[in-house]
């Protein structure tokens, strides 16, 4: 039974034992090692005194009765990437039971009542969908798309939970009862680290946009071409990538541009390339900023391919606002970490969470701890204990506030 808090990092290293073999934690939606990780917090939970039930999705509920039906939810995802770390997610659900069983054995029952969800496949690291728990919670599910999904080997989603032993039936209608949403999870960067700060209080998730630049040159001849006779699309497609990434510096933080790609065909050492292509991701926590900084970037590319005489064609491929997380519920948070004299900080989040599908859903709110070496993804995954507990002790006086006062925000 589940005596101190200081056993969290003890419960991570239990967690983490459900994994396939090899490198770091590898745990996918639906297969065994996943359904036997699922199976033990069941049973863990059941102990604790929790009402536990499962859904359709896989998700995994566990919950403490108040006086209310009206729900305050916590809690983060069960699946890991390939090869990942013992923290993420995992740190999510395994504090989120903590702080809900701390916070019911310190004051009975709660007014409304407390949820911890075990969200499934949110990396969408076994099926191309990722946040399909939350989104199942939510009633954001795409049947036709749900239908299509699978996974390398071809297994669908229907058929992999079959086997894995969920036979709930779908059901696309969203919870209604959920009053609040909190998750905790690992920063995944190195702000808080750099910073010697113990808590990160996100303020939003940022709003993503992803481009195809195509830049047409005219291949030819290396030896022969003359530099001044040439249209050298590599020659522009590095320019452009320069100047949109010094724009984007210029505007500062925290506006984030990445060129991760880049193509050029037709690809040989002593042919100039006619054509090249590269990838652009630009994310921001505000829209508008997000926007603005797109059509500057692509406004200095046009202008950038006139200059070299070359012609560009920008594709739009994805776009994500960004989702704004409840400011009532960070101003709860900000209140108890000045209280406690706990060093945090109000943040953005570069990376997307369950909280962000929630977030358009109900006021939620996403805690950070710290990630030494900003690593993730990675089996060297690793916070501090020390951070462990803050976050949950935050996070019990969240609930204290939310689940207990019949008037809270
Ligand atoms: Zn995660």
């Amino acid at each position: 039974m589940l005596k101190t808090k200081e056993n969290i990092h003890e419960k991570l290293n239990w967690l983490a034992t459900f994994s396939d073999p090899g490198e770091g934690i590898t745990r996918l939606l639906f297969t065994k090692t996943w359904q036997q990780a699922r199976e033990a917090l069941q049973a863990y939970m059941e102990e604790l005194g929790f009402d536990v039930r499962g859904d359709a999705a896989g998700n995994l509920y566990g919950r403490i009765p108040g006086r209310s039906p009206r729900v305050v939810m916590t809690g983060s995802h069960l699946d890991s990437v390939r090869s990942g770390g013992r923290y993420d997610g995992a740190y999510g659900v395994l504090a989120a039971i903590h702080a809900v069983y701390h916070t019911w054995c310190l004051h009975g029952t709660p007014e409304k009542t407390m949820e911890v969800v075990v969200f499934s496949e949110e990396e969408g690291s076994r099926f191309p969908y990722a946040y399909l728990g939350s989104r199942y919670v939510t009633g954001q599910v795409d049947p036709e798309r749900l239908e299509n999904a699978a996974d390398g080997a071809g297994v669908t989603i229907d058929a992999a939970r079959i086997e894995a032993g969920i036979t709930e039936a779908w059901d696309d209608t969203p919870r209604t009862d959920i009053d609040q949403f909190l998750e905790i999870h690992i920063e995944q960067g190195r702000q808080l680290e750099a910073a010697g700060e113990s808590i990160g209080i996100v303020d939003a998730i940022v709003g993503q946009q992803r481009f195809y630049f195509t830049v047409s040159g005219q291949a030819n001849h290396a030896g022969t071409t003359p530099m001044p006779l040439r249209a050298d699309a590599m020659e522009a497609a590095a320019a452009m990538i320069h100047r949109l990434l010094e724009e984007t510096r210029r505007r500062g933080d925290p506006l984030v541009a990445t060129v991760g790609q880049l193509d050029a065909s037709p690809g040989s050492v002593n042919v100039i390339p006619g054509s090249v292509t590269f990838s652009l991701d630009v994310r921001h926590p505000d829209d508008e900023a997000l926007q603005a900084a797109v059509a500057a970037v692509s406004g200095i590319c046009r202008d950038t391919a006139e200059a070299y005489g070359v012609s560009l064609h920008i594709d739009p491929f994805m776009t994500i606002d960004a989702v704004p997380m409840s400011q009532a519920m960070c101003h709860d948070l900000d209140h108890i970490c000045s209280r406690d004299d706990i060093a945090y900080r109000r943040m953005y989040s570069g990376a997307g969470h369950d909280a962000q599908v929630m977030g358009r859903h109900c006021p939620s709110a996403l805690l950070f701890v710290p990630s030494t070496d900003g690593i993730s993804h990675n089996p060297k995954e690793y916070t501090e204990p020390q951070y462990l507990d803050e976050g949950i002790t935050v996070m019990q006086e969240a609930l204290t506030i939310w689940a207990y006062k019949e008037e809270s925000s």
